[in-house]
């Protein structure tokens, strides 16, 4: 049976740590979070994020704009929070409204305050070895691997799933950590072939049941990056966790895996970007 890492467990540690590092700054941090419209996920996930600010002794504002408000107040916000020095942090609660110029607003947002890093500025960064923040899901699978001595070094990566927010800083951080990374997406021919390779197998697409344990080398480390609901409405990944878990060396559950430490990762790129500014 494989052994399970336990995100909650390490990203209340992750959090303990940034209140320790966030005590011996010369000012406290603070983050902007920006949500707009009112999709319930998101909704949860704004609220946690206060919360976990509150623990770790960051002060946090949030502005919540409605699903119809033109481009340009949203853009307006978002400059004066560039300009204020009590704001370390800004984010803009993704997936935007219909009609809102994703890039466009993510691109406003100032490199030094971008605690999500997907600012073109701080996603070169992290391409060409020189990061200072990195983006929190895939910083949080990173952190995990540390944790458990999972060295990526001279393993088989596979990440499943190329998006700007997971797969593809995911691959370069593996990549950083000489791990001998492939990368898969929705044109991969045969995925179960490129798996079943894996040392270490991150799967991030968002499809219940992708990775069955006949895709799953024996003792390989399978980390569940995705958030699903099953036909009861329960949260649960693309992996089938009961049968992967017999075969799996260790495993990530859905939920208390990635989850709590992306967002214990948004609390520590926050205590950089605070440092970032001097504090
Ligand atoms: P996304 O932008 O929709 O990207 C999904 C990726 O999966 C795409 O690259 C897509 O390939 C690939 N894909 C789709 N079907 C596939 C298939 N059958 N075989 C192989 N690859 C396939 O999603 P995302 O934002 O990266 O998020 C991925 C999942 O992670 C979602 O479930 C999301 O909710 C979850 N997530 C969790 C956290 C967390 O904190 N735990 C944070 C962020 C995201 P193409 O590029 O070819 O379309």
């Amino acid at each position: 049976m494989a052994i399970v890492i336990d995100g909650k467990a390490l990203a209340a540690k992750c959090k303990q740590q940034v209140a320790c590092e966030v005590k011996k700054l010369s000012g406290r941090p603070g983050l902007a979070v920006i949500i707009v419209g009112d999709n319930p996920a998101s909704r949860t996930y704004v609220n946690s994020k206060k919360k976990d600010c509150e623990e770790c002794g960051i002060y946090s504002e949030e502005y919540a704009l409605l699903a119809n408000s033109p481009q340009q107040e949203l853009l307006e916000l978002i400059e004066l929070l560039n300009g204020r020095d009590d704001i370390d942090g800004i984010l803009v609660q993704l997936p935007l409204p219909k009609g809102f110029e994703e890039q466009k607003v993510l691109l406003t947002i100032h490199p030094d305050k971008d605690v999500d890093s997907f600012h073109p500025v701080n996603v070169g960064r992290l391409v060409t070895g020189q990061k200072r923040f990195v983006p929190c899901t895939p910083a949080g699978v990173m952190e995990m691997l540390r944790e458990y001595d999972i060295d990526p070094a001279g393993k088989h990566c596979v990440v499943v799933g190329r998006s700007n927010i997971v797969g593809k800083p995911m691959a370069m951080l593996l990549l950083e950590a000489n791990g001998t990374v492939t990368i898969c997406h929705s044109k991969t021919p045969d995925l179960g072939e490129v798996c079943r390779q894996a040392d270490i197998l991150v799967s991030a697409v968002g499809r219940r049941n992708l990775i069955t344990a006949d895709m799953i080398k024996d003792g390989a480390v399978v980390i569940d990056v995705a958030m699903n609901r099953d036909d009861a409405g329960k949260l649960c990944g693309d992996v089938d966790y009961a049968t992967v878990s017999s075969k799996a060396a260790y495993i990530t559950p859905v939920p208390g895996g990635v989850g709590p430490m992306t967002r214990a990762m948004l609390m520590k790129n926050t205590l950089t970007a605070a440092r970032i500014h001097g504090k």
